[in-house]
């Protein structure tokens, strides 16, 4: 990914804990990173092709005038956000917030705070059983575009599967989504919970019944393990109503741990993967041994 530099934007503002601090002001300086493609515009010679860092000097500076925050993490927080919903080939950036004149009393040359923030594409499964199953799906869809860090990209087709896991209960209605989003899985996740109980679903029986059910199926390439979130979602090869809306959408992308597409995972699904295999995929997937 090509970068554009901004070094040492000097930002008089108004950030810091103490009222001192919000009352006179002092100097800031803002360091930017900005991940993005230059090739067309470096080819063409043409400024609307590129992102223009002057406009983006302008509106950080304007930022971070008319706002006070106590903490330059959030003055970097911010800052970064407004750049990525404002600019939209800029996939990522680094921001750095550097404060030579916080008040700590000792010498010290300058403190500063940097982070990276940017886009990352997310695949989420749609699924419902019970009630009005497109509107509960179409409600998850409409959820998706509330929000101005989340960007809805692609829908699938939804179509009626029988149910899964053994209960008894209605047939299933399944699609995917693809999205771009600025949220962490973790935050993506608490935001699909909530989605899933504006839909009054009641958490009763594991793999019950239910209004709507959001799962994560990819993020990026991420592959993580934690209490309460597993990615890519641990069964999705062994699922035709996932994998089957996902060739739809997303057929080329691969599988981060199994190495294989979605069109090929599919193809191996449906004519029937050996035991073997699907017991070396279970394998890879809860120790994630990546060959
Ligand atoms: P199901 O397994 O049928 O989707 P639930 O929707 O009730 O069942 O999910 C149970 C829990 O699974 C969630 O509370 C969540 O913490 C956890 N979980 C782990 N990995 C994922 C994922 N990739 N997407 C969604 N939920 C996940
Ligand atoms: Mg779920």
């Amino acid at each position: 990914m090509d970068e554009i530099h901004v070094d040492n934007l000097e930002v008089f503002a108004h950030h810091g804990v103490f009222a001192q601090e919000k009352e006179k002001g002092q100097p800031f300086y803002v360091n930017l990173v900005l991940y993005t493609d230059t090739r067309r515009a470096g080819q063409q010679d043409e400024l609307t092709r590129s992102t223009h860092y002057g406009e983006v000097c302008h509106l950080v500076t304007k930022w971070m005038q008319e706002h006070t925050y106590d903490l330059i993490e959030t003055v970097a927080e911010t800052v970064a956000e407004q750049v990525l919903l404002t600019y939209p080939l800029v996939q990522a950036l680094d921001v750095e917030i550097r404060k030579p004149q916080a008040p700590i009393g000792l010498p010290f040359e300058s403190v500063s705070v940097k982070i990276h923030r940017g886009w990352h594409r997310a695949y989420v499964a749609l699924g419902s059983n019970l009630g009005d199953r497109e509107k509960y799906l179409q409600m998850g869809v409409e959820a998706m575009k509330e929000r101005k860090d989340i960007r809805l990209q692609k829908v699938s087709s939804f179509r009626q599967t029988a149910p899964y896991g053994g209960v008894a209960q209605e047939d299933f209605l399944n699609g995917v989504m693809e999205l771009r989003t600025l949220l962490t899985p973790q935050e993506l996740l608490d935001y699909l919970h909530e989605v899933e109980q504006r839909a009054e679903r009641k958490r009763e029986i594991h793999w019950g019944p239910r209004t709507l059910d959001l799962d994560i199926l990819l993020y990026d390439d991420l592959v993580m393990d934690s209490e309460h979130l597993t990615i890519p979602h641990v069964d999705m090869q062994n699922r035709d109503f996932v994998l089957g809306p996902l060739v739809e959408i997303a057929s080329w992308v691969r599988h981060p741990v199994l190495r294989m597409t979605m069109g090929q995972l599919y193809e191996r699904l449906i004519s029937g993967a050996t035991a073997a295999e699907a017991a070396a995929d279970s394998a890879r997937q809860s120790g994630r041994i990546i060959r």
